[in-house]
């Protein structure tokens, strides 16, 4: 994804666009985040020393060049001024995603006119007791919304495309966010109106755990922290009072299926639910729609 043409010259901007995205690159540089040129394309503008090896290197930078992508990216001036230099047709930069200080987590929702992923984000945060606090939100040429949140350290976030809910994209470890102020083939990156300032704000912990599906060695690990979590949702149902057992079952049965312990939990489930009064039929219907629509949700 290198460029080979050169950029076409414009009349309008005196200032050759590197210049431009390297002021904004500095910018956020200063408030801590680590950075990387991007070319038109939003792919890295450096292109990787190991671009002729006959067999691809699992280099990171270890060799000390630069054209490692993301693993480039850095918040110290002097280091971004110098990416900046050997990257004369940047037009943009990037913001690694999942290191220090803020650990970023870029939730990406497809905004546009049509698009059902606001909609969808929001019934997510309902289900699952979250709400998205203020902070950071950039707006993309193509209309889409890029969320700056701030993850725990040691936690790593995989990216997913459409995973969380469709037209819902994760950047998390090694991932990347093009930043405000960068441009591309498609359009300019700007923050939207009076968020600018705004630091990114820590990832709602309800949240955080919809981002991190057990890996599948663990689905079916036991003893664990699945075991304590499923116990929590025996007793959560067993709990119940009348007027609540119904939707108290759904709601653990549809936390048990997304957490791959569906399967594990459904007869203690049921036992549970028979211990508040509910009828085996009654209880055996409701875990089942609660295993149909978790089915439905976590198809990209
Ligand atoms: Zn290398």
């Amino acid at each position: 994804m290198y460029e080979t043409k050169p950029m076409a010259p414009t009349d309008r901007h005196a200032t050759p666009p590197a210049t431009t995205a390297l002021a904004h690159a500095l910018s956020a540089a200063e408030r801590g985040l680590a950075v990387f040129p991007l070319s038109r394309t939003k792919f890295p503008a450096l292109r990787s020393p190991h671009h002729d090896d006959p067999v691809p290197t699992p280099c990171r930078g270890e060799c000390g060049s630069f054209g490692h992508g993301v693993y480039d990216a850095s918040s110290d001036p002097h280091q971004v001024r110098a990416l900046f230099a050997a990257a004369p047709r940047a037009t943009g930069y990037g913001i690694a995603c999942g290191v220090p200080p803020y650990h970023l987590i870029g939730v990406d929702v497809d905004t546009k006119p049509g698009s059902t992923s606001s909609a969808a984000l929001r019934e997510l945060a309902l289900r699952h007791l979250f709400s998205i606090p203020p902070t950071l939100v950039v707006i993309t040429p193509s209309d889409g919304r890029h969320l700056w949140l701030s993850g725990p350290a040691g936690v790593a976030v995989p990216n997913s495309v459409s995973r969380l809910a469709p037209g819902i994209d994760i950047r998390g470890a090694g991932g990347y966010l093009v930043g405000p102020g960068s441009v591309t083939m498609h359009g300019v990156y700007r923050t939207a109106p009076g968020t600018g300032h705004l630091p990114p704000a820590p990832c709602p912990s309800a949240l955080l755990r919809l981002l991190l599906p057990p890996p599948p060695s663990r689905r079916h690990a036991r003893p664990g922290p699945d075991d304590q979590r499923g116990a929590g949702l025996v007793h959560f149902v067993r709990a119940a009072h009348q007027g609540q057992r119904n939707t108290r079952l759904f709601w653990a049965a549809c936390r048990a299926h997304e957490n791959g312990l569906g399967a594990t939990l459904t007869t203690q489930l049921i036992a549970a639910a028979l211990h508040t009064g509910l009828t085996e039929r009654e209880a055996r219907a409701t875990i089942a729609s609660a295993a149909r629509l978790t089915a439905t949700r976590s198809r990209a």
